[in-house]
């Protein structure tokens, strides 16, 4: 008896368990009539719609169509497990319909009274276009009667209908089966062409024209179209459709567009997505419905008022897959194109009001700009969908500069708002404004995508690659905007569409990668066949050049000429100024001319952190200069050499004194000589001869003597410090150049501040000789121009891992560091910096290494270096001033990494200087919000 009954409990308490265990895999949430299971912070399991459906219906209590959504944890399942499902799900499914026929008075599949769902795709970054929908689930033959009776209106009935079949064949039976067919010939286009058939034979063009008789046969016809071409029975069932609905939202997301959209936005594959099923709300049931997508500002340039698009008796899909020209929402939403139609604040003015008070309540609320879609049912609101919204660069701008005003947001999240790519848009070239002002547009479309771009005409996604491969710009020009062609939209300079409004995928997609895109450009006329375009006029074919502006909508032809944008934008300057109130990190450039100096300054560097000296012997005015220097290397004595030396002297002073003028007191870094020196021996015969004749030797000897200068393995010889210890008067000559420089600026009035940098280091001592030839040219400098004091310091590159291992002891005869990382991660990977070219491409695609090291930088290799050598070298001396000069000075994840390791600096070159005055600020912006999170 006892036994039994420990058995008993026993048996209990394991049923209890497994109970409990199921009961806490929750896969499904519901949310609708001012209730919501889940929140808007569950996006990892819900999804960003899913999340935020939750949010607004039980937070906001706005009005949203009740339904649940299916976590991505199922999606996770679905493709772990040959595409099937957790057991519970299919009975959770039908008790959470119940749940939405509760609250609907509705019946899923019932006759009389039918209920109608959408099944949607929701991931957690936004993928916008890449997964699929499906509208009018439930809607059978046998269920057809019953919407009639309750709609009273056929026409609308069967119109759901057609689309219903035409979606579902497309995405559950052609698409999700894995059926491959040939451009133009898949299911969706064979319908439409049936569609479109009907219009010429009523001689009609919009579908809401087409009456209720011809809807109905051409619904039939629909389906023994499907039979035919896809071998299966569109299936009548609701329940049927309902799964199908939902296996084929979780298997596109491994579709083709789906994976290569996630590849270019870097979104991890293994997050699956959610599926939201919802009760359907119709937006064409007559004049009374309409349904569209808006934004709480406008994307594509800021504008703080509610903005967007709408059309009259239509389904979501509509506006999206941009087959109708959308009207605008209100005033601030109309433009050349739609200016003409009648704004939804005069159609519907209750509604509207409405929905600007909803979308005034969610700008609060989330604090961001929101994109949302909505649907009027017969005067109804429902909120479809909210998310923070795509825009572009100018927007992004904008809208952080105008939410601080607003009190919206504080300083540090709003330079978090603008992500480094979205900034570089502002950097992005545009049409040269007087080329431009001397052309007529050959046609006009909508300006879905800013700055401008010249290319060459190409007609497929294929073509734009192509062309991209080659060092070429293309000018992607397609029909309509179809996510399908999401890599040549990527390697395209400029996007032209025909169809498609600028809330469609091409103008959303191309408008978060900030590329110049103008659509539904109608007068366009493509021939695929041809490869050619008929506008303005005149017929352009494949390899012909046009240049677009796509922040205002103008097509060209020809190539016009483009500028470097950035210059004169105030938005851009003061959005840069605030960063520069959050970044504690200081910002210099790397330079090594006047000119690049007063760009550098432009940009708004504090300071030039590499001052490459060897460079004047690569550009502008170099002839002379670099001809001394040869003399100078092929020297056969140390008088010759010394003498070349010093007739290099003037021009090397007039550099480095004009350069530091033009930083007028910022710190100037002048990094001593650094290149093999072989690099500069001539290798044209005539130069040859011109030099040897210079020097008084034959070619024999010449050639000799360009011999012995020969190197192995150049980059790890005679170069950078080196130098100065074999040759000391190199050493003495070019830090009386900058002595005499700061001298002389000095007594006409100016400031000069600088820093000598000795580069190549491997141990301290080479840094105690050179200090010793530096002072003597700092005294005799002194003596002769008889300035009282200069001020200046000795600082060191850290560049081979030796010398970062033992900055302890480099620190005691250093006055800075300044990381030159390409040197670095060169040395600790050993890979040379000029050969990766051919194993590099290969240690990506195996994945052996995530991303190029000397363009990101290691922070786990190299970074633990520095990391090493920052913390030994402040050991040493508490102020070491630490910067950073390589390369990845400019790159935003390392500019982060230096942020965290406490640098002074970072310096890149003057063109990405705004970048990462921008990166310094969201690393210190970072800091401050985590801290408050505390
Ligand atoms: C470096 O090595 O990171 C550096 C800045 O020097 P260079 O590129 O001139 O070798
Ligand atoms: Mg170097």
């Amino acid at each position: 008896m006892v036994k039994k009954t420990v058995k008993k409990a026993a048996k209990t308490a394991a049923k209890k368990t497994t109970k409990k265990a199921v009961k806490a895999a929750k896969y499904i949430y519901s949310f609708g009539a001012g209730k919501a299971e889940g929140n808007g912070k569950m996006k990892e399991l819900l999804g960003g719609k899913g999340a935020n459906l939750a949010e607004m219906s039980g937070q906001l209590k706005l009005p949203v169509p009740p339904g649940f959504t299916i976590t991505t944890e199922v999606c996770t399942y679905y493709w772990n497990n040959k595409r099937t499902y957790p057991k519970t799900l299919k009975s959770d499914v039908e008790a959470n319909l119940k749940k939405i026929e509760r609250e609907t008075k509705k019946v899923f599949g019932s006759e009389k009274n039918p209920l109608l769902v959408s099944v949607r795709s929701g991931a957690r970054a936004s993928m916008p276009g890449m997964m699929e929908t499906i509208l009018n689930i439930g809607l059978t033959e046998k269920t057809i009667p019953g919407m009639i009776a309750k709609t009273g209106d056929p026409r609308f009935v069967y119109d759901a209908y057609r689309r219903l079949i035409m979606m579902y064949s497309d995405v559950v039976m052609e698409k999700a089966a894995g059926i491959e067919p040939k451009d133009g010939e898949g299911i969706r286009k064979i319908l439409d062409g049936l569609l479109g058939d009907v219009k010429t034979k009523l001689g009609v063009k919009d579908d809401t024209q087409i009456p209720a008789e011809e809807l109905i046969k051409l619904c039939a016809e629909f389906k023994k179209t499907v039979k035919k071409v896809l071998k299966k029975d569109f299936p009548d069932n609701a329940m049927e459709q309902l799964w199908g609905a939902i296996g084929a939202v979780f298997a596109s997301w491994n579709g083709k567009r789906a994976i290569a959209y996630r590849n270019i936005e870097n979104i991890p594959h293994d997050w699956g997505t959610a599926v939201n099923v919802q009760t359907m709300v119709f937006g064409n049931m007559g004049d009374t419905s309409a349904t569209g997508v808006a934004f709480t500002r406008n994307p594509g340039n800021g504008d703080s008022h509610f903005y967007g698009e709408y059309l009259v008796n239509a389904q979501g899909e509509d506006v999206v897959a941009g087959i109708r020209t959308p009207s605008p929402m209100n005033k601030w939403s109309a433009n050349a194109h739609s200016k003409h139609l009648p704004t939804l604040e005069k159609v519907m003015p209750k509604a509207y009001k409405e929905l600007d008070a909803i979308q005034k309540k969610l700008e609060k609320h989330f604090h961001d700009m929101l994109d949302i879609e909505f649907t009027i049912e017969d005067q109804k609101l429902w909120m479809l969908q909210c998310r923070v919204g795509k825009r572009n660069g100018t927007a992004a701008v904008q809208m952080a500069l105008d939410m601080v005003k607003e009190r919206l947001i504080t300083k540090e999240e709003a330079v978090l708002r603008v992500t480094p790519a979205q900034l570089g848009e502002l950097l992005l070239p545009a049409i040269d404004p007087k080329a431009e002002a001397g052309v007529t547009p050959i046609a006009k479309g909508l300006p879905a995508g800013p700055g401008g771009a010249a290319g060459t005409i190409v007609f497929s996604s294929l073509d734009a690659i192509k062309l991209q491969e080659s060092g070429q710009n293309a000018i992607l020009v397609r029909e309509e905007t179809n996510p399908e062609d999401i890599e040549g939209m990527r390697a395209a300079a400029g996007i032209l569409t025909q169809r498609g409004g600028m809330t469609s995928h091409a103008a959303l997609v191309a408008r978060g990668w900030g590329k110049c895109c103008i659509v539904g450009c109608g007068e366009l006329e493509i021939n695929l066949n041809d490869k050619t375009v008929k506008m303005g006029g005149k017929t352009y074919k494949e390899g012909d050049a046009l240049t677009l502006n796509g922040t205002k909508g103008f097509v060209y032809e020809g190539a016009l000429k483009m500028l470097a944008a950035g210059e004169g934008n105030k938005n851009l300057a003061a959005f840069l100024s605030l960063c520069d109130k959050v970044r504690t990190l200081k910002v210099r450039a790397n330079a090594d001319t006047e000119e690049d100096a007063l760009k550098a300054r432009k940009f708004g560097a504090e300071g030039i952190g590499l001052f490459r000296i060897e460079h004047m012997f690569y550009g502008k005015n170099s002839e002379k200069p670099l001809f001394i220097l040869r003399k100078m290397i092929l020297s056969g004595s140390e008088e010759e050499r010394k003498a070349a030396v010093e007739e290099l002297f003037p021009f090397m002073k007039r550099d480095i004194k004009a350069t530091m003028k033009a930083m007028s007191g910022y710190s100037v870094t002048i990094r001593l000589m650094d290149p093999p020196l072989h690099e500069f021996v001539p290798t044209l015969p005539e130069k040859q001869q011109e030099l040897a004749k210079e020097l008084g030797i034959t070619m024999d000897v010449f050639k000799e003597r360009a011999a012995a200068l020969h190197e192995v393995n150049p980059m790890m010889g005679h170069r950078g410090i080196r130098l100065g210890i074999t040759y000391p008067e190199i050493t003495l000559m070019q830090s009386r150049a900058i002595f005499e420089s700061a001298a002389e600026l000095i007594k006409e009035g100016h400031k000069a501040v600088p820093e000598v940098m000795i580069p190549l280091t491997c141990d301290v001592n080479e840094i105690v000789a050179q200090k010793k030839l530096i002072r003597e040219a700092y005294d005799a400098v002194v003596a002769k121009t008889k300035v009282k004091k200069l001020n200046y310091s000795v600082g060191t590159m850290i560049e081979i891992p030796r010398a970062a291992v033992l900055a302890y002891e480099v620190a005691g005869e250093a006055d800075f560091f300044s990381f030159g990382t390409n040197d670095l991660t060169q040395m600790t990977f050993g890979f040379s910096r000029d050969d990766i070219g051919s194993f590099l491409p290969e240690y990506l695609k195996q994945g052996i290494l995530e991303a190029d090291p000397f363009q990101t930088l290691d922070q786990r290799g190299v970074g633990m270096l520095i990391q090493h050598a920052v913390n030994e070298g402040r050991d040493q001396k508490p102020n070491l001033k630490v910067g950073i000069c390589g390369e990845h000075g400019g790159d935003p994840e390392s500019v982060e990494f230096c942020h965290r390791e406490g640098f002074t600096y970072v310096s890149c070159s003057a063109f990405r200087v705004p970048i990462a005055r921008l990166a310094a600020a969201q690393a210190a912006a970072k800091d401050v919000l985590a801290k408050k999170r505390k």
